[in-house]
């Protein structure tokens, strides 16, 4: 039995934390804020991706098919698996077209469902609307589920406590699991700084009528997306472009002061910097009822993607092993967390 500390308890760290806790470790999960997954695993798209959204990188959508199964049998309380997902191709400016991308599901082997007329979606700006087989996350629901098994598999949890080199030396083996903050406990001798882009992020909540149950994404390139927040009866909005306020290669983020108060702090009632007129300029194009949008409020927080991977948009999971004490989640896709778990659990 070895004495680990996992640190960062988003989805990645935590279910990296119960995996090791039922492998027979004692694990201890550092995290930050007061609760668990305040950071991107509670702001986000809150897809289930099962690839649809990734057809310019078959490795990321066959991943995330395959994940898919395991982040199911483990969090099944906080999938929602009714709803209609509609993807479409935008007829202008998308990297893929209507052709390529039904050639691409039939590969992947996504079931897909073309739709001649969909109602909220203007049909001068798509060429093709169809209805795929997907599912969302209910964030609250895996924030409860998540809580409870770490519970059950006896994690010692430290909610509250920022993770230092001092905390983390007695310690058989560290996990690092902190996402944007990945660079900051990487020890010297491991000698592994990877740049990561990181960008800094909004997602507006809006009160949409008729779109119950239903999400729509235009892809892909400089397009939007309309997803259910939660059960919550209200939608949460992606722009490719207008989501972004901030973006940066290197070793950390740079996070403008501004915004800094607002990152991971849940629902931002009014605030005082917003692009929500650019999303609903840009994305009543496609879908004309966003007009009438009442805008609740926003998520801030910050994504980490590989950098230099505009092409394929490829968004991989990888498991490294640093040194002999230190292992690295650098996370994809939300389904991905179960596989991923399993890997740190083969390393120790
Ligand atoms: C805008 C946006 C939309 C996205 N949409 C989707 C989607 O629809 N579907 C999907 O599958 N994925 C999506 N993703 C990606 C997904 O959200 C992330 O890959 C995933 O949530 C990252 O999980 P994580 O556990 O690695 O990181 P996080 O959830 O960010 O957790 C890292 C934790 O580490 C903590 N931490 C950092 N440093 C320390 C320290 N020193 N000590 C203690 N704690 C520390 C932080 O407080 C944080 O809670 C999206 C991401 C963003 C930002």
């Amino acid at each position: 039995m070895k004495r680990i500390a996992v640190v960062g308890g988003g989805i990645f760290g935590s279910t990296a934390a119960i995996y090791a806790a039922r492998a027979g470790h004692e694990v201890h999960l550092f995290e930050k804020e007061s609760d668990l997954l305040q950071a991107a695993s509670g702001i986000n798209q809150y897809r289930l991706h099962r690839g649809y959204h990734y057809p310019r990188s078959s490795d990321t959508a066959r991943s995330a098919k395959n994940a898919d199964v395991s982040f199911r049998e483990e969090y099944r309380e906080a999938v929602i698996e009714d709803g209609r997902h509609i993807y479409a191709i935008a007829k202008e400016g998308s990297m893929v077209d209507r052709e390529a991308f039904l050639k691409f599901c039939g590969e992947q082997g996504l079931h897909i469902r073309e739709i001649a007329a969909e109602p909220y979606l203007n049909p001068d700006m798509v060429s093709l609307v169809a209805e795929g087989e997907e599912s969302w996350m209910d964030p609250e629901a895996l924030r409860r589920v998540v809580l409870q098994k770490i519970r059950e598999s006896g994690v010692q949890i430290h909610l509250g406590e920022r993770a230092t080199t001092e905390t983390l030396k007695d310690f058989d083996t560290v996990v690092l699991a902190t996402y944007a903050r990945l660079n900051e406990l990487v020890p010297p001798e491991a000698g592994v700084i990877q740049e990561y882009q990181y960008e800094v992020c909004e997602k507006p909540v809006v009160r949409l009528s008729g779109l119950e149950n239903t999400g729509i994404v235009v892809l892909d390139g400089p397009f939007m997306c309309a997803d259910p927040w939660g059960k919550t009866g209200l939608h949460v909005l992606g722009n490719v472009v207008h989501a972004i306020h901030a973006t940066n290669v290197g070793r950390s983020p740079i996070v403008p002061e501004n915004l800094a108060p607002f990152l991971d702090r849940g629902l931002i009632k009014n605030p005082p910097i917003t692009k929500i007129k650019e999303f609903i300029e840009s994305g009543s194009r496609f879908i004309p009822a966003l007009a009438q949008a009442e805008h609740v409020g926003s998520l801030f927080t910050i994504r980490t993607v590989l950098p230099r991977l505009e092409k394929t948009d490829a968004r991989p999971t990888i498991v490294t092993k640093l040194s002999d004490r230190y292992i690295r989640i650098f996370s994809g896709k939300i389904g991905n967390c179960v596989e991923a778990a399993k890997e740190v659990v083969a390393l120790l």
